[in-house]
């Protein structure tokens, strides 16, 4: 992977930037994403925001080895501190994390959501957390998407701010309400690898009589997730 041929899961990131936005990318290690939407003239300016040292020494490079610093400005902070009022930036792009993380930096940044048009998400892991925070800040999920690369699944989110009231059922917040219209391939198998690895888990846990009140409590909760995902598989 490099600045101008991303990973299948991070073009697919690139393609929801369209044209001329002015992106922050936190969490930006190598700034490939950045560097590749700019050459791309999908971005017109771009922050590239790390919090740990040596991704940041890293995007710093990339930048400058691209030529592109007067266009790309890479900043040091934690999560949305890194964005400033005259950036006037209109589409975030947070990806490779998990999604509570992700929500966090959501949440601690909530002050710098003003005048964002456009967030694109991808969460590694817990992307229902996104989903549920979308609800309680009422951003509608305009997009979403699912994809296989390297034998690990990943989902993507877009979210634009509503000024309508936005609800989700439990359903959409768990398997996510595009993809569940789309149920495509990749998705059912994600789930199906899913509801199998519980399982085995329950099967694992009632092994070990008596069975406490704890583990009791965790295969009701698996046997809950395993029977929505049969719903929405049948
Ligand atoms: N976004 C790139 C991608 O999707 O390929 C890099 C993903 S990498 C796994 C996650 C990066 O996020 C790391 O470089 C990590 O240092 C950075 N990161 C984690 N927490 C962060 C935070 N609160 N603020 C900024 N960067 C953070």
């Amino acid at each position: 992977m490099n600045e101008e041929q991303l990973s299948k899961r991070l073009e697919k990131v690139a393609s929801y930037i369209k044209t001329n936005e002015r992106i922050a990318d936190i969490g930006s290690d190598h700034a490939y994403l950045p560097c590749f939407a700019i050459k791309n003239k999908t971005a017109s300016f771009a922050v590239a925001g790390e919090v740990v040292d040596g991704p940041f020494k890293s995007a710093q490079k990339q930048v400058r080895t691209s030529g592109l610093t007067d266009q790309i400005d890479v900043r040091k902070g934690n999560g949305l501190e890194v964005i400033e009022k005259d950036d006037k930036i209109d589409t975030i792009v947070i990806a490779g994390m998990g999604g509570t993380l992700i929500r966090t930096i959501l949440e601690e940044g909530a002050e710098k959501l003003a005048g964002v048009s456009k967030m694109i998400l991808q969460p590694n892991i817990a992307a229902w957390q996104l989903r549920e925070w979308s609800e309680k800040n009422n951003w509608l999920i305009s997009s979403e998407a699912i994809l296989r690369e390297d034998n690990k699944i990943y989902e993507i989110i877009v979210l634009e701010p509503s000024q309508k009231e936005v609800t989700w059922t439990k359903q959409e917040i768990f398997f996510g309400p595009c993809l569940l219209k789309e149920q495509s391939a990749v998705f059912k198998s994600k789930w199906r690898h899913e509801a199998n690895t519980w399982q085995n888990i329950i099967q694992t846990i009632s092994s070990n009589q008596p069975i406490s009140d704890e583990n009791q409590a965790k295969i009701h909760e698996l046997e809950h997730k395993i029977s929505l995902v049969e719903d929405v598989l049948k």
